[in-house]
């Protein structure tokens, strides 16, 4: 889960290269993302002393069969070997082999197949080297096997966010800013999503949008291409978002989940089984992943590369961040982003979960691991406080690796208690947060409530696909003017550029003229993928890819908001903000230099003027300009930028209006927009 990416051109690798601090050994970080542990994977064209041994094939029994083939057809057969032996590596003999292939008259997908249905009983019992009991293994794989009806032939349906890094940006520095990350025990806003209480605003805050609603242009024809706009110069159609949104995906609502929780928790492990057990991976890549990972002696880890292998697959050369995969569930459509726990991540994790509705928080119930992953510099507390600073109230706590303690209830219990009562000081309300026992690595409670009588005696509660599933979904601000924050921009083929987004309120349609703040200059978008199919429309909710046409790929950098030109965002390099201080050592005194994390963007910025203190019951002014400001205490301020980013006041845009400053790899203050100056 160790990626790094560059935001608007900061190399947060940079920042943080104290690995010690973490308690990550770098070899961790080799099994954990396949892009660094290239290197130990398995491939035979590496290593020509591994080539495939031909002459052996004169003692199998089919040697005569493939004796008698002609000399291309030969050179076929070997192909066809050499390949299949890369997926499948040494454990089913040749013969088996010779004959699917004779048999399937050199067809290799047909070939694998066949070999791999009759090894699967075999192939079930396969032994975990590392930590899975057999039982336990072939349990979760004849679930998948079952499930994986449609053998979709690409592990799953992905989106990136990534940040390519590519494009040039203006280049600038971060005032004193050490990698140190002293997981700071702050205390969290109280604040809400959607409109609920929170304690950092005041009742003026909640107050409904004055902004005018979206007004759509018109047209003949739903998805017109720009060219064909132009040609038949016709409007463009209105459609009824409410109405079309209600009948999309079969009437299955988008979810966006974000997976949070301490490095090696066990999130890519639990989600990659997941996403198997779904069928969303076929049995092939499956097999593929475990051999791969058992040759790099890391056999427990093949579940962890479902999710980022994906992330390689899709590296454009650059480094990664936050992974997407879409499944379903029986209700909803999620689009899953996984986050890095790793310490040195945590603003990649802004980003993920500053676009997620709800979150999976995984903890890991081994002895001592639950507790150095919650204690002081611990990722369990910090992940929970800034899911909830940024939005999420809606919280599913996988209490992983149960199976490391024989599923003892009272284990359970002692980790629901103390997990319970800091997530409720956080801010969740009990009724919003579920707590599931699980295990990522055989699978156990995951999309199937556990038949196991260790776990059924003493819980009868709701396995994790059910508790997703029973999320209720945000309400999405499609009345609002369109607003899109890129996370990603790229070059792909054809006309134009791409970037990669959520929707945050409005919706577009192709065909759309679109402004891009900063740097304020206008586009059309060409085309939008939703989960990586053209689609005519997108909604607020939605994870888009939109080709742009008309604009240098040069002006968009990640951050960029892009909103229509009749109803454009502010841009700005002075703001006025409510914020609350959390529980950091050193007062907030004015010029403090401070990372602001908003959105997709990550801005050095600087406390311009502290201009007063506030009551944190009533809101109302206690002291006004104060020399410093300390922890707790909620406070007025104004901010300076270094370079303009767009912003909308918390009282119109809930969702742009909230934003988190970081100093010295700690978060200090989370805070809201309350008035934007220039
Ligand atoms: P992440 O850093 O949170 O994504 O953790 P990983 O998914 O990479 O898992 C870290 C380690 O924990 C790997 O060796 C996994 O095999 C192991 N692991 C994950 N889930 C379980 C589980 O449920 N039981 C056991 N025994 N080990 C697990």
């Amino acid at each position: 889960m160790a990626r790094h990416r560059s935001v608007r051109g900061y190399d947060y690798g940079e920042d943080f290269e104290d690995d010690d601090l973490y308690g990550q050994s770098v070899e961790d970080d080799y099994c954990i993302s396949p892009s660094t542990a290239a290197q130990f994977i398995y491939s035979r064209r590496d290593n020509p002393s591994e080539e495939y041994d031909y002459e052996g094939l004169k003692e199998s029994s089919n040697f005569h069969l493939s004796h008698q083939l002609s000399e291309i057809d030969q050179a076929r057969l070997y192909s066809c070997l050499d390949h299949m032996r890369e997926i499948l590596g040494d454990a089913v003999p040749d013969d088996t082999l010779i004959e699917a292939i004779l048999k399937n008259k050199f067809d290799v997908q047909k070939a694998l197949s066949v070999v791999l249905e009759k090894d699967k009983v075999q192939h079930l019992k396969v032994k975990n080297e590392e930590a899975v009991s057999t039982e336990e293994i072939a349990k979760g794989k004849s679930v998948g096997c079952q499930l994986s009806r449609n053998e979709p032939e690409i592990v799953p349906k992905v989106a990136k966010m990534t940040v390519s890094g590519k494009k040039p940006t203006m280049g600038f520095e971060v005032p004193g800013l050490t990698t140190e990350e002293n997981g700071h025990r702050f205390h969290a806003p109280q604040k809400g999503h959607h409109g609920e209480d929170a304690s950092i605003t005041s009742d003026a805050l909640g107050t409904k949008s004055a902004l005018p609603s979206h007004t759509v242009q018109t047209s003949e024809e739903q998805s017109p291409t720009p060219a064909s706009l132009k040609k038949s110069g016709k409007l463009r159609q209105q459609i009824d978002i409410k109405a079309e949104l209600e009948k999309r995906q079969g009437g299955k609502q988008l979810l966006n989940l974000v997976v949070i929780g301490h490095v090696d928790a066990g999130k890519s492990t639990l989600m990659g089984h997941m996403l198997f057990l779904l069928g969303n991976v076929n049995k092939r890549t499956m097999h593929k992943y475990e051999q791969e990972s058992k040759k790099a002696g890391k056999a427990s880890f093949a579940y962890a590369w479902v999710l980022d292998e994906t992330g390689e697959e899709r590296e454009r050369g650059v480094t990664m961040d936050v992974g997407m995969t879409k499944f379903e569930t029986t209700s909803k459509v999620i689009t899953l982003m996984d986050a890095p726990g790793h310490k040195d991540f945590i603003p990649n994790m802004i980003t993920g979960a500053a676009q997620a509705d709800v979150a999976v928080l995984v903890v890991d119930a081994s002895r001592g691991e639950f507790e150095a992953g919650f204690e002081t510099g611990g990722q369990t507390r910090e992940h929970g406080l800034l899911v909830r600073s940024l939005g999420v109230t809606q919280l599913a706590v996988a209490v992983n690796k149960m199976d490391q303690v024989n599923w003892q209830q009272e284990r359970f219990q002692e980790i629901t208690g103390k997990l319970g009562h800091f997530l409720k000081q956080a801010g969740f309300k009990e009724s919003d947060v579920a707590f599931i026992p699980t295990s990522g690595l055989s699978g156990e409670n995951l999309v199937t409530r556990s038949q196991s009588s260790e776990l059924t005696k003493w819980y009868k509660g709701l396995c994790l696909l059910e508790q997703i599933d029973s999320f209720k979904s945000p309400q999405r601000s499609v009345d609002k003017p369109f607003r899109l924050c890129v996370s990603d921009v790229f070059k792909d083929q054809g006309s134009g550029f791409c970037v990669t987004g959520k929707i945050e309120a409005g919706y577009i349609q192709t065909g759309d003229r679109l402004l891009a703040m900063p740097p304020n200059e206008t586009c059309t978008a060409k085309g939008i993928t939703l989960h990586d199919e053209p689609v005519d429309w997108a909604a607020a909710g939605d994870h888009v890819n939109l080709t742009l046409v008309g604009m240098d790929i040069i002006k968009i950098n990640v951050g960029c908001i892009f909103c229509g030109p009749k109803e454009p965002i502010k841009a700005c390099t002075r703001f006025r903000a409510r914020i609350l201080i959390f529980n950091i050592e050193i007062p907030v005194t004015k010029g403090f230099p401070v990372l602001l994390h908003y959105q997709t963007v990550s801005e050095p910025a600087v406390i311009k003027r502290l201009i007063s203190v506030l009551s944190k019951s009533t809101g109302e002014v206690t002291k006004k300009k104060p020399k410093l400001l300390t922890k707790g205490q909620n406070a007025i301020i104004e901010l300076q930028t270094q370079r303009p980013v767009a912003l909308e006041l918390y009282k119109d845009f809930k969702e742009l209006g909230r934003f988190m400053l970081r100093y010295g790899g700690s978060t200090i203050a989370a805070g809201v927009v309350t008035e934007i100056k220039e």
